[in-house]
């Protein structure tokens, strides 16, 4: 395990805001490291910074974000300052285009650090690109969900993208209730 603690997440986040190694690095205004508590038992993984993340300087900040933290407050009971929130790539792709392999690539050892730093008990991957990106698959969200995965010392818990559930509604939103409520279950159970 990394050597952990708030202060290595805080040389992460600073050694990430003038990172350069993929050509997102050009159109951003900046970095969307993530944000939350340095030890969280949940984390929520998302794709990419829109405009209004870009702006901000924070994940999910837009209308997928306050459905985020009025799912994570309803179904788990906490606070976006008690969970943690990161992204896939961590710099706005233009037009809110998908994050290309190669992005996704560059960004990895990004996530891959703070998940090691924040040590969470359970992740929720919100959508296609955090899903496969943390499960190493290419099978799609609609097959993956409600189920439970194990991934190093943390539950994996994929769920649809926020703005697909705004999108779709209805059933969709029941599941990603239902898959909250199962993170927030998994939250006090043994680690893998
Ligand atoms: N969508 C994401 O995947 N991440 C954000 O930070 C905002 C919207």
């Amino acid at each position: 395990m990394a050597d952990g603690g708030p202060d290595a997440l805080e040389r992460l986040r600073v050694a990430a805001s003038t990172c350069t190694l993929c050509p997102l690095a050009k159109g951003r205004t900046q970095v969307v490291f993530g944000v939350g508590a340095p030890a969280a038992d949940l984390l929520f993984v998302g794709e990419g910074p829109g405009r209004e993340e870009d702006l901000a300087g924070e994940p999910f900040v837009g209308r997928s974000g306050r459905l985020l933290d009025r799912l994570m407050w309803e179904e788990v009971g906490l606070t976006r300052a008690e969970c943690y929130i990161a992204n896939v790539v961590k710099c706005r792709p233009p037009q809110n285009r998908d994050p290309a392999p190669a992005e996704i690539e560059a960004c990895r050892p990004y996530l891959a650090e703070q998940i090691a730093l924040i040590d969470p008990a359970v992740i929720v991957t919100l959508g296609n690109f955090a899903t496969k990106l943390q499960l190493q698959t290419t099978k799609g969200i609609r097959e993956l969900r409600g189920q439970v995965f194990e991934r190093g010392r943390a539950h994996v818990v994929p769920t649809y993208h926020p703005a697909y559930v705004l999108r779709a509604g209805g059933e969709a939103m029941a599941e990603m209730r239902a898959d909250f409520v199962r993170a927030k279950r998994l939250m006090t159970a043994d680690r893998p």
